[in-house]
């Protein structure tokens, strides 16, 4: 076991070294958002799939048409009627057009559509053209868009509605993904309640597996709440073998040094072995990793502002990686500190923050409240992390940080609400 404080870039990098993409399952289209393709897509046919009007108007030859002008328009005779989804009876021949719709398939003869707004109808088959095309124009050509046998999403690419339409315009009705990782979320500690029972004042609610739980699913994660256990070696035991069917393990409480604090023992009973048992992180000093039966296993602090970080700094570009994800680690931003910030050097410390962008679209920043790892109120008015690097001190107002944003919803969330 690595008994040294581990400093978090090297933590991180042990974390992904440790864990391996997720196999692949077939899903459908309305599954698919958030997942990670697992093969090329190739198109099986061309998207437009053949010449097709880009207006409601009349298809024509565009010689019948030159010239023609409000003052001295062309008269066609109308020889057929498409709409979209009916294919053409005639072929237009000269000085001959057809009433065409949007999406209606081109009639052979034709190269050019007029725009209904140009032309007028008389009688029943008579079109006077009064602006000239060219050829070619308004007409939306065969395999324009996507050509029958190209590969249009590459293995690898993360899906979004964008491919999603995209899939469906080729037809395609199932992809190849990444499987989920079902992530087994355990709460230990003798002093911990589920949150539906009545309480006395020597308990706390499990908010912990509830946090854990969504920012898992938020992440893409499949997760699981396996209850409480208490710390009793045999019930923790017993416990962590209920989960040895999950491809990532999650426990929090009972990594530190307290008498009771019996996780990292256990992990090492079960024959788990352990990557590292301290980060030079702040919170979530005692964050634990290792293998149990070579699943992932992350033993987060129980302090609730220590697991959510620890979450957010380990756990998350884990799942990312199975979910098969190459930009694990979320993309951080830079902005200006709009207080002064008292650090003590030695450890990277994640300071929950407030972030806003001014007019210009420039970053301030601004921690918010009490930092202690136990309080929960700062953690849920913050959108973002401060990063302070380990050899940095005091942090001035009007100092250029580094952020980690925590959430998709960061930017819509009404401050003054969450007062
Ligand atoms: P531990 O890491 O087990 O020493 O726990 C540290 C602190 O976190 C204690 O004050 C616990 O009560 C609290 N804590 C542990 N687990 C949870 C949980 N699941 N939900 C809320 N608080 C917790
Ligand atoms: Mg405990």
């Amino acid at each position: 076991m690595n008994e040294k404080i581990v400093p978090v870039p090297e933590a991180v990098e042990i974390i992904l070294k440790s864990v391996n993409p997720m196999p692949a399952e077939r899903i459908s289209l309305t599954e698919a958002t958030g997942r990670v393709l697992c093969n090329d897509v190739v198109a099986a046919i061309d998207i437009p799939y053949s010449d097709n009007s880009a207006m409601d108007g009349f298809a024509v030859r565009a010689k019948d048409t030159a010239d023609a002008t409000g003052p001295s328009p062309k008269t066609l005779r109308i020889v057929d009627d498409i709409p979209a989804g009916t294919a053409p009876k005639k072929i237009i021949g000269m000085n001959e057009c057809a009433k065409i719709m949007t999406g209606g398939i081109m009639p052979q003869g034709a190269n050019a559509v007029v725009m209904v707004e140009f032309t007028e109808q008389t009688g029943k088959n008579l079109a006077i053209i009064k602006k000239g095309v060219r050829e070619k124009e308004n007409v939306r050509f065969k395999g324009e868009d996507i050509k029958a046998g190209s590969t249009v999403l590459k293995k690898g690419k993360i899906i979004r509605a964008q491919e999603v339409g995209l899939l469906a315009a080729i037809g395609r009705s199932s992809i190849m993904v990444h499987q989920r990782p079902r992530i087994a979320v355990l709460s230990t500690g003798n002093e911990i309640a589920s949150i539906d029972e009545p309480i006395g004042s020597e308990k706390v609610f499990d908010s912990n597996s509830y946090a854990l739980f969504s920012a898992a699913k938020e992440a893409g994660g499949s997760p699981v709440q396996m209850g409480i256990v208490r710390d009793i070696e045999s019930e923790l035991t017993a416990k962590l073998e209920e989960c040895l069917s999950f491809d990532i393990i999650i426990t929090s409480g009972g990594v530190s040094v307290g008498e009771y604090d019996i996780t990292k023992k256990i992990l090492s009973a079960l024959g788990g072995e352990m990557k590292f048992s301290k980060v030079a992180i702040k919170p979530g000093k005692p964050f634990t990793f290792g293998l149990l039966n070579g699943i992932p296993f992350f033993g987060l602090p129980g302090n609730p502002a220590s697991a959510f970080v620890s979450f957010e700094i380990f756990v998350r570009p884990a799942i990312l990686k199975m979910l098969g994800m190459k930009n694990r680690i979320k993309r951080t931003l830079h902005g200006t500190m709009g207080a002064d910030f008292k650090n003590k050097p030695g450890r990277t410390h994640f300071v929950r923050a407030y972030f806003s962008y001014s007019e210009n679209g420039e970053i301030t920043v601004s921690p918010c409240g009490v930092q202690g790892s136990g309080i929960i109120s700062s953690l849920a008015e913050a959108n973002c992390l401060i990063m302070i690097t380990p050899e940095k001190s005091d942090v001035k107002k009007g100092e250029m940080v580094e952020i980690i944003p925590m959430d998709n919803l960061h930017l819509l969330n009404d401050r003054s609400a969450s007062k």
